[in-house]
């Protein structure tokens, strides 16, 4: 048995689209509104779920408030798999939720109200602590406090439970957190954004990554949209291609990403065959329109 345990957000997503973003104090009516389950925590939580075999449990550490989305989202979860002791519903808060705008030709405008995840602190991660130091592997991003990701990093790392950090959304984060992680997996915003480092091709990609080992992590991959990732480790250093596809919508294409590394590690595979999955699960999500409706399930990928 492999105990794979996530740490993150979770988000409901409220997306209107519209001919053009409205302009303030304008009123516009919507034709398209829909209801998308989000949030980094949960997708990755998810494919890990979707894409683990029996012998996995998929613990993810949430704060959810108490209202009717967040029993619809973790009801949803736990029937793909997620086990329910992680989660938490806390009284008198919300659900954190987006408010997604889409106008003409991509443009877009949004509002996150964090609600219930911006109290997923160090203090409240305590109450959990077995099932970070129990683990095998911790999945974390930085959609949650940065102190939570620091405390996380560093309990997982004391007890052997290995670290993958995913750094996203982008930010300048503090070089001393990199000190707890063994593989990091930025896109190339998010690889620029820590190391300064404009990410454009194989070549800045892999001065990125040198940057990258510098500050902790053995194993750097960096998420390379249709061209797949680029992977820096002792073993192997070099570009691996994702399959070629018709993609209609990247979003989760990155959390789908890394659950199935997160998966295929946790199942004893070598890294380069761990990244291979990780860009077919990928390739796959973005062929599909949605957020966590888009991630495949383990038999879609045979
Ligand atoms: P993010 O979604 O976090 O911005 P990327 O755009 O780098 O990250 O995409 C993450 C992964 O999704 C890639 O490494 C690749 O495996 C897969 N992917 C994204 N876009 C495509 C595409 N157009 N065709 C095939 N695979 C894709």
């Amino acid at each position: 048995m492999s105990r794979i345990v996530v740490i993150g957000s979770a988000n409901v997503d409220h997306v209107m689209s519209f001919d053009y973003l409205p302009n303030p104090g304008q009123t516009l009516l919507s034709q398209q509104y829909r209801i998308e389950h989000g949030g980094k925590g949960a997708n990755q939580a998810l494919a890990c779920a979707r894409l683990a075999t029996a012998q996995s449990q998929i613990d993810f550490i949430c704060h959810l408030g108490c209202d009717a989305i967040a029993d619809e989202m973790s009801a949803s979860w736990i029937k793909d798999g997620i086990s329910p002791q992680g989660i938490g519903k806390l009284a008198g808060e919300k659900t954190g939720s987006a408010m997604i705008f889409l106008g003409e030709k991509g443009a877009n405008a949004i509002g996150v109200a964090l609600g219930a995840n911006a109290s997923l602190t160090p203090q409240s991660l305590e109450k959990h602590k077995s099932l970070i130091t129990d683990a095998n592997w911790l999945l974390i991003q930085l959609e949650t406090p940065t102190a939570s990701v620091a405390h996380a990093l560093n309990l997982a790392k004391s007890h052997g439970t290995r670290t993958i950090l995913n750094p996203a959304p982008a930010t300048t984060l503090s070089h001393d957190i990199l000190k707890a992680v063994d593989i990091i997996t930025p896109n190339e915003t998010e690889a620029q954004a820590i190391t300064g480092i404009e990410v454009s091709d194989i070549a800045t990609a892999k001065l990125a990554a040198q940057m990258l080992h510098q500050l902790g992590p053995s194993i750097v991959i960096i998420t390379l949209g249709q061209q797949g990732a680029y992977l820096s480790c002792d073993e192997f250093k070099g570009q691996v291609t994702a399959p070629t596809v018709d993609a209609v919508d990247t979003v989760a294409a990155g959390d789908t990403f890394n659950g199935a590394l997160t998966i295929a590690l946790s199942e004893g595979e070598p890294i380069v065959e761990a990244v291979k999955f990780a860009n077919r699960a990928a390739a796959n999500a973005v062929t599909k329109p949605g957020a966590q409706r888009s991630i495949p399930y383990r038999s879609e990928l045979v």
